[in-house]
């Protein structure tokens, strides 16, 4: 099916992500998979080829067009690609913990940061989740107490990925007592004393991204760290999670493609009973299920693509996109692991690794049961 949402400008794009992704990610992924994480170097690079920091305006070194197609092209290469869990510390940098910097950062931490943030020299992570609340942001217990001009932070968070590699970390914190008026954003930097990285968490799959827990022993964080004002920062998640939440829609639908062209390659060429295992109808018709599904996907957040660059992406479309999408990954990752026969349990089989790959997404950036509240109260129910 034609696309209609990409110009020339951003075809191009695509092809520099593609060069990109083949030439420095490709090449090292089995060994930052090893080292659950990828090289620093590889974000630096990234800055270099003009892939961080599109929506920086140019005084500050970035890209001067804040236009997510930018950002889907992105998100799509690297879902394509199978190479997902290298790419990520590219798309949550850009898609999730930049548009915080640009729409609530003042004039000097503009001036401070967004350069760093479009060249790659400072890696960006978000983190909300702690241990004992994910799902709901006004059990966070991290405190920001105010002390002569600046303020302590001391608790923890869990599950943030680019949680080892981030050089700044927004650190959503409580500075009232009001379950959701009470939090207030903060940056903390690399090297802050009684700031720790815990360890960098063992995971079923998305093996190149690191993904840590942090400690906050005492931390003291000036008040030109904070982004925002007090209080502030559960409508400034509420007005940035719908982003991050398309984002992940975006790379599902993309990753399903991919894990769709693998199936029905594997579906020809594999042999049994003397035919092509794709032939025969039940696995037709598995296929004929995964086409229809993706098809219907690509076209709705392709629409939901529109609505976004031109500003009107709601709460609930966003929550709508990423819970299916993700959930028709899992579908389509699963028929295509399962077609795949025993191969398809192995590692070096790439439909094994979109398998894992695909579980998370249905759970981060809120779950499939959160996104289903989210529209239910939309509709006063
Ligand atoms: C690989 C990975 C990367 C992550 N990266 C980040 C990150 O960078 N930054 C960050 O802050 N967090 C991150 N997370 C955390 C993630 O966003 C949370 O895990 C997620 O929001 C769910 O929170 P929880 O794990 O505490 O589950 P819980 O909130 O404890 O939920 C457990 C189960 O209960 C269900 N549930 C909860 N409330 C309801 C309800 N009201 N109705 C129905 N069901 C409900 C949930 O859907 C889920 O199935 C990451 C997680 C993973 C696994």
């Amino acid at each position: 099916m034609e696309r209609t949402v990409f110009d020339q400008e951003h075809e191009l794009f695509r092809d520099s992500v593609e060069h990109f992704t083949a030439t420095e990610i490709l090449p090292n992924h089995a060994t930052w998979e090893h080292q659950g994480k990828v090289d620093k170097a590889m974000f630096r690079a990234a800055g270099d080829a003009g892939l961080l920091g599109m929506a920086v305006p140019d005084e500050y070194g970035g890209g001067g067009v804040d236009d997510f197609r930018y950002n889907a092209v992105i998100s799509e290469v690297f879902a394509a690609s199978g190479a997902g869990a290298s790419g990520a510390c590219i798309t949550l940098h850009n898609d999730i913990c930049l548009p915080y910097f640009l729409e609530y950062a003042d004039d000097e931490q503009r001036k401070r940061w967004l350069p760093g943030l479009a060249d790659g020299d400072l890696m960006t992570a978000i983190a909300m989740t702690e241990p004992g609340t994910g799902s709901d942001l006004g059990g966070i217990v991290t405190t920001a107490r105010p002390d002569g001009g600046d303020y302590v932070i001391n608790g923890s968070k869990t599950f943030i990925s680019n949680g080892i590699n981030a050089d700044l970390v927004i650190v959503v914190s409580r500075t009232g007592e009001d379950p959701h008026g009470g939090l207030t954003l903060f940056i903390v930097e690399d090297g802050m004393e009684g700031f720790e990285r815990g360890r960098n968490l063992d995971k079923i799959g998305f093996h190149a991204q690191d993904t840590a827990e942090l400690f906050f022993n005492d931390v003291r964080v000036p008040a030109s760290n904070r982004l925002g004002e007090e209080g502030m920062a559960f409508g400034q998640l509420i007005m940035n999670l719908p982003q991050e939440r398309f984002s992940i829609a975006v790379s599902a639908v993309a990753g399903a493609e991919a894990a769709f062209t693998l199936t029905l390659a594997y579906a020809k060429e594999r042999m049994a009973f003397g035919r092509p295992i794709g032939s025969f109808q039940h696995n037709r018709f598995v296929l004929a299920e995964m086409k229809t599904e993706i098809d219907l996907g690509r076209v709705f957040v392709d629409r939901l693509l529109e609505e976004h660059i031109a500003g009107r992406l709601t709460v609930e479309q966003a929550a709508e996109a990423k819970w299916w999408s993700t959930e028709m990954l899992r579908r389509v990752v699963d028929h295509g692991l399962q077609m795949h026969g025993g191969y398809g349990y192995m590692l070096e089989y790439p439909i094994s690794r979109a398998f894992v790959d695909a579980r998370v997404q249905t759970i981060y950036g809120g779950t499939t049961e959160i996104m289903k509240e989210i529209i239910g109260r939309g509709l006063g129910v």
